[in-house]
């Protein structure tokens, strides 16, 4: 899985795969494609594949070739799998099913040489890449940094459809290929050789060395140490316990997936099908799968949504960023500490600031807490955790700021006090400091004004929470310069995000769609609705949380700020519903006071808690009302919907792909519809129009159609046309 590639270049193709015998006998066939970062099995790289395997085979015979390495000629990249664009043309069942079968029967000839065959693995391998790994006879990987290896297909809505689903379990047993076939989970080098993935694992700069040892070895007649599962393995492997654990994977699965995802449930009919069975029944059972699930609009869907996340990683603006090695985060409250955390996680130089040695205190222990639970889960170990704790400098002063690159303003989110804050910070640091604020919804071009270097300066708006929402969005103000948003982009990809450039504008664009959505819950509420009738809806939809949760989960003291810096900047539109409203007399913080619409302990959510009702006294009605859980669905979404249009009117974005992008990472808007405006061109714009319309006359001004999508429905347009 990777590029996209669009027009089959023949020549490329051939280029991608070279054949190399030497002296001794060994031959080396090395993916290295010409026009690209990463190597992907397109059908023409495979046509080539099956061609040089003719070679080989008649090499085999001759004694000519004596020994086969699979290779790769670039840095850190073994093979990122198969062409995704490719995937995403196949419309019939049979087409994917016949494709699927066309791999097969190619890995299956590398599996049947009568030569060992070495898979020196330096990198990423995903995907194809792993089931080309799976039919060499041994596995050598580097131990590098970049190094992953796994089958992420399920994330685009398919299984492994080159023998994986098949060869995985039978490699390392069912219970650790479980995780990686229904997740996409990916192992490091030392993960996959504790799995049995890979036979050895070696440092990067020997990798070469060793391989031709082994190869020379091998060609010499030496022999692969046996291959053995371990008996626990053989156990679970076997009826019946293979069907107790199959059951509770697929219990685990309908928890986590609410069965909107078909291909991790189809992965397992799979392997319950053809575990045991002979290999070439299991592979053909295992195509008929692909082609079904290959062709459903949940792959076609999650297709679209990798290709957003791959070209959001590449839309730097063109300006060269400049370099940062120092970072200092001001403020040290809930975004701080997470902040600094992930700084000092990337082997950034920290320095965290704040004006009270409580909240200093409280940011370092938010840090350290992130740190234990890596720890705990294995995915850091203990030293390595404190190096990093280490990197975080606590302070009250501005002392060494004047060493740092960039700085990342997280004080409370008000106008005076940030624009005084920022004015303090850029006397005590280098001028050519890039500034940034973590405003949620305040004005960039308001806060750059005072500034002396107004072009290095823009926002960066990270998500709560810091280490698990993915999405930054990048505020460009009317005078920050490209040098600046770059910047600021390469430091969000160094964390491991997805940075998303967006104009300025009140709420910028997630929490400015967001924000209509989460008031129509209080509209809804006023009617009548239930609060678990409200969320159950989206739920259901595919939400990861209704809105009621939502807005106990962001804090109803945050969400109210922001609602109303939305009502005062756009106004009738975005009026607070009575409820909201009268749920500030309330003393209701959401989670982290322990009680909103729901209680909480422990911080793990218990109930509704009904006496919400009796609180918000006349905004509600005595009795709830029966409300269908479609008329919820549509009135929360065509809101946001229409929302998302008028952001894009406002050129806060320039496309409905950035929109979706956005809401995916920003508010976990569910993967598998491709994205809100994707949704809507699904519905239909001019279903959308008549929706709003019917809305607009019964509740106002909230439900006003965007011009936009008057203007596209007319001209039987969608968000993408
Ligand atoms: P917080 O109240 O938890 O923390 C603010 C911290 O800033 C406090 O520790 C306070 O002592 C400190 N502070 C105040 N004045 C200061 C000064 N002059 N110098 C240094 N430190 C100072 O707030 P938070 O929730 O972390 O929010 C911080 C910013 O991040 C706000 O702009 C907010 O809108 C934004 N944000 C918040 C969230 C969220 O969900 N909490 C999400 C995204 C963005």
């Amino acid at each position: 899985m990777s590029e996209s590639r669009n027009a089959p270049n023949v020549d490329v193709d051939n280029a991608a795969l070279t054949l190399e015998v030497d002296v001794d006998g060994i031959a080396r066939l090395t993916f290295d494609r010409p026009d690209s970062k990463a190597n992907i099995l397109t059908a023409g790289v495979m046509a080539r594949l099956d061609a040089l395997l003719s070679e080989i085979e008649e090499g085999a015979r001759g004694a000519r070739i004596r020994v086969l390495v699979i290779q790769s000629g670039k840095p850190g990249m073994f093979i990122a799998g198969a062409n995704v664009d490719e995937i995403l043309g196949i419309s019939d069942p049979a087409e994917g099913e016949a494709k699927a079968r066309e791999g097969q029967r190619i890995f299956t000839r590398i599996e049947k040489l009568q030569i060992p065959t070495i898979a020196a693995i330096n990198g990423v391998c995903l995907g194809g890449g792993t089931e080309m790994a799976l039919v060499c006879k041994y596995r050598i990987a580097a131990d590098a940094p970049e190094m992953k290896i796994g089958l992420p297909e399920v994330q685009l809505g398919i299984i492994p459809g080159f023998g994986g689903t098949v060869r995985l379990p039978r490699l390392i047993g069912l219970t650790a290929a479980l995780p990686m076939i229904l997740t996409g989970k990916t192992l490091n080098a030392k993960r996959a050789q504790r799995a049995g993935l890979i036979d050895e694992r070696v440092h990067p700069a020997i990798l070469a060395e060793r391989v031709t040892q082994v190869a020379r070895e091998r060609a010499a007649g030496g022999k692969a140490p046996e291959h053995k599962l371990s008996r626990l393995a053989r156990m679970t492997d076997a009826t019946p316990v293979k069907s107790v654990v199959l059951w509770q994977a697929r219990k685990q699965v309908m928890k986590q997936t609410r069965g909107k995802y078909p291909a991790p449930l189809a992965a397992l009919d799979t392997i319950d099908k053809t575990l045991g069975e002979p290999v070439d029944k299991a592979l053909a059972v295992e195509a008929r799968a692909l082609g079904r699930l290959v062709v459903t609009d949940v792959s076609k869907n999650l297709i679209h949504v990798f290709k957003l996340m791959e070209a959001a990683k590449k839309a730097s603006p063109a300006a060269a960023p400049l370099p940062f090695k120092s970072v200092a985060v001001v403020g040290a409250g809930v975004m701080g500490g997470g902040i600094a955390q992930l700084l000092a996680h990337r082997d950034l130089a920290v320095r965290m600031k704040d004006i009270r040695a409580d909240a200093l205190a409280h940011g370092l222990r938010t840090a350290r807490e992130l740190f234990d639970s890596m720890v705990k889960r294995s995915s850091l170990d203990k030293r390595t955790a404190g190096q990093k704790m280490d990197r975080i400098a606590p302070t009250l002063d501005y002392s060494g700021f004047g060493a740092v690159d960039l700085v990342i303003e997280a004080v409370v989110e008000r106008m005076d006090i940030k624009q005084a804050v920022l004015r303090e910070t850029a006397e005590h640091v280098r001028d050519d400091c890039v500034l940034t604020s973590n405003t949620s919804t305040l004005s960039i071009t308001e806060m750059q004004k005072p500034l002396a270097h107004p072009e290095h300066f823009c926002g960066m708006h990270f998500f709560n929470p810091v280490h698990r929402m993915p999405l930054v969005e990048i505020i460009r103000g009317s005078q920050s310069s490209d040098q600046t948003l770059a910047t600021v982009f390469a430091l969000a990809r160094r964390l491991d995000k997805t940075p998303l450039i967006v104009n300025d504008g009140p709420g910028f664009l997630v929490n400015r769609v967001l924000s209509p959505y989460l008031n129509e819950a209080g509209w809804l509420l006023g009617e009548g609705a239930s609060i678990e009738a409200v969320d159950r809806a989206l739920v259901d939809f595919g939400m990861p949380m209704g809105p009621f949760r939502l807005l106990d989960e962001v804090g109803l003291d945050v969400a109210r700020h922001a609602a109303g810096v939305l009502h005062d900047a756009f106004g009738e539109r975005m009026q607070p519903a009575p409820t909201l409203v009268a749920l500030q007399q309330t003393k209701r913080l959401g989670k982290k006071g322990g009680v909103g619409f729901y209680t909480y302990e422990d911080g793990r959510e218990k109930e509704v808690d009904a006496t919400v009702y009796t609180e918000l006294g006349a905004t509600v009605p005595t009795v709830r009302k029966e409300m269908s859980s479609d008329t919820i669905r549509d009135r929360l979404l065509l809101v946001m919907i229409n929302e998302a249009a008028l952001a894009l009117q406002d050129d806060i974005v320039s496309k409905a792909g950035d929109v979706d992008l956005g809401m995916i990472t920003g508010t976990g808007f569910p993967p598998f519809r491709g994205g809100l405006l994707r949704y809507a061109d699904t519905v239909g714009l001019p279903v959308i129009l008549q929706k709003l319309s019917h809305y607009e006359r019964d509740k106002g001004a909230r439900y006003q159609a965007a011009q936009l999508i008057r203007d596209r429905a007319a001209a039987g347009r969608g968000f993408y046309d």
